[in-house]
């Protein structure tokens, strides 16, 4: 019966997949991936030599997985679409930054407030908009589709296609296999979507563009290991006549401990939304600490506090972001394709800002490749190099140049930190003769994890229900679904089966279960549980696990979770 089933499987996978042919694959709807695919439809309309475009998404509608803050800087959707208010982009009504406000909370009750001109300049927000990333990603969805680009949403792409040292597109993941490893009656095989070049723009820590990074070396180009945050965030509904709408507060301080990178953001959107998150470096030591706990008991200082009352949480979600900024930026080309958008780890952590240089990034991924068909009529041009030329003389460059000791100055801790973001960012202005190392090769930010004989436990408070939530009730504003009976995606690595138990649980007492924004991993009688269908897709236990035990895979397309307005 066994061998039966085993054979089954086998014959089922091992079965050739459909193929379909574009000029260029987008891997991942993003705002870095969309607007490749928009720009590459631009140049068709001016220019006139046809190109077929796919962009394939995980999610089950486009947007349903993008999350961020999220102010947003147009510089570069004004390049894209100079018309990008009159079409709509950003809604009936945008919200313009209207006031920015920093504050260092010192505990639990008190705060300093920064006066503006000691904000660095990378964090005005002047000219800039509050908006719902996931809508705007929605948007640009549809404007691609009315260009021609054809998107598959609800797929995921599961497998980079190398062939003779060339990558030539990716295969979407077989649908219907159980849990066991079985074929189910709803089997389907996975698609090959083969393209003459293929972006990678799946975000922070794409699963595809980690691989892809893995087989070509682009790593060995950074200067640093990159590093990053967890990012939690709430929508919160308020009364109206609370509301301060392009209202921007940033925080610093409490509950952290000064030596742990973070803070909070705290935006009022119209009509009567507060955007409220934390990140959190996940570089910390203490393996006790738990992101999601931090990010509840902030919400209990009066200067958070005030801005929920009489209000209600409607969505919950996380996401990891780069935070190794200039320093860690890979090589950008490969033979077949490139990296874009914060796959290559384009966010400016300076500004907490990364969706101006994925849609830019986007702009000149399409720009490059689109010369690079050109060229060669239907030849393909080996290696797009042209993409890494022109983001090296772009804006996205230089600003990420001129804020390159912003974060790594806070290796230093916040004070040592504080100073060196003020002096780099308001007196030498990236000028400073020297670039800073946050994370030296080699040190990833798992490394950084004490054992828990080092460590105290933390207390956290309890929730109250109104105001800070236990952490499942808060998972079900998420919209997050997996079918439960599917092959696993999260998988302990084959060489580092004993991890879980040997190293993360009897040295670290398991960080992951504190860490993981969604409940996934427990403990139970001191065996590693792993509760795959409650998985936000934020990847950091792929970052964040000892050792990094923990292999993220896509699951089927479709599941994880359906953010509408984060
Ligand atoms: C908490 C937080 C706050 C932020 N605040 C701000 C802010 O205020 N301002 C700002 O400008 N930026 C902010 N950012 C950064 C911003 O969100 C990112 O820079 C931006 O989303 C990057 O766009 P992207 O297209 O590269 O990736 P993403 O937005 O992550 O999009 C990637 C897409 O690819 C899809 N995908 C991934 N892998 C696959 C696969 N294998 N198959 C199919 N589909 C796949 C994903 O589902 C997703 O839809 C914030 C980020 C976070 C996490
Ligand atoms: S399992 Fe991993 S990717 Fe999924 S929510 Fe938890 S930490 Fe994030």
């Amino acid at each position: 019966m066994m061998l039966n089933r085993n054979l089954r499987r086998l014959l089922s996978t091992s079965a050739a997949r459909e193929a379909m042919e574009y000029d260029v694959v987008v891997v991942g709807a993003g705002p870095a991936g969309l607007s490749s695919a928009i720009k590459l439809k631009q140049l068709e309309q001016a220019q006139g030599r046809e190109v077929s475009v796919c962009v394939v998404e995980k999610g089950s509608e486009v947007g349903a997985h993008v999350l961020s803050g999220n102010v947003f800087n147009p510089r570069a959707i004004k390049e894209l679409f100079p018309d990008f208010l009159e079409r709509g982009a950003l809604g009936e009504e945008p919200t313009e930054a209207a006031h920015d406000e920093f504050r260092l909370l010192t505990n639990d009750k008190s705060a300093i407030s920064v006066p503006n001109v000691f904000i660095p300049p990378p964090m005005h927000n002047e000219g800039n908009y509050i908006i719902s990333l996931s809508q705007l990603t929605r948007w640009l969805g549809e404007q691609a589709e009315e260009l021609g680009v054809e998107i598959y949403p609800g797929f995921s792409a599961d497998e980079v296609l190398i062939e003779e040292g060339r990558v030539r597109g990716v295969a979407t993941k077989d649908m219907g296999i159980s849990k066991k490893g079985e074929i189910k009656d709803s089997f389907e095989r996975g698609m090959e979507l083969r393209g003459k070049y293929t972006i990678f723009s799946e975000g922070c820590r794409g699963s595809c563009s980690e691989r892809v990074m893995d087989e070509f070396n682009l790593r060995d180009a950074a200067q640093d290991q990159q590093s990053y945050g967890l990012g939690l965030k709430e929508v919160w509904e308020i009364p109206e006549e609370n509301h301060k709408p392009g209202y921007i507060q940033h925080t610093a301080g409490w509950p952290l401990d000064s030596n742990t990178y973070g803070g909070s953001f705290l935006y009022h959107m119209k009509p009567n939304l507060v955007l409220l998150g934390y990140v959190v470096g996940l570089d910390y030591q203490n393996p006790y600490l738990s992101p999601y706990q931090e990010f509840q008991r902030l919400k209990l200082h009066p200067d958070i506090k005030k801005h929920l009352e009489g209000g209600e949480c409607i969505s919950y979600g996380a996401r990891t972001l780069n935070e190794g900024g200039y320093q860690a930026i890979p090589k950008l080309t490969f033979p077949g394709g490139l990296l874009a958008g914060c796959s290559a780890g384009f966010l400016n952590v300076a500004a907490i800002k990364g969706s101006h240089t994925a849609i830019k990034s986007g702009i000149e991924a399409g720009e490059a490749l689109y010369a690079a068909l050109e060229k060669e009529g239907d030849e393909e041009v080996a290696e797009p190099t042209e993409y890494q030329d022109r983001m090296q003389k772009s804006w996205v460059w230089d600003e990420l140049y001129k804020t390159r000791n912003f974060a790594a100055g806070f290796k230093y801790g916040l004070y040592g930190g504080t100073l060196i973001a003020g002096v780099t960012s308001i007196v030498t202005r990236g000028a400073e003769p020297f670039t800073l190392t946050k994370h030296a090769k080699g040190h990833r930010d798992c490394d950084a994890t004490k054992p828990k004989k080092d460590c105290q436990p933390i207390d956290y408070p309890k929730p109250d229900g109104v105001l800070t939530f236990d952490l499942l009730t808060n998972l079900q504003r998420s919209g997050t679904y997996h079918d439960d009976d599917q092959e696993a995606h999260l998988r302990v690595k084959e060489d580092k089966k004993e991890y879980p138990e040997k190293l993360s649980l009897e040295i670290y007492d398991g960080p992951e279960q504190r860490f993981c924004p969604a409940k996934v991993y427990e403990y139970v009688d001191d065996k590693l549980v792993i509760n795959a269908q409650n998985c936000l897709h934020c990847k950091a236990c792929s970052i964040k696990t000892p050792d990094q035990y923990i292999n993220w895979t896509v699951p089927e397309g479709g599941g994880g979770p359906n953010y509408n307005n984060m």
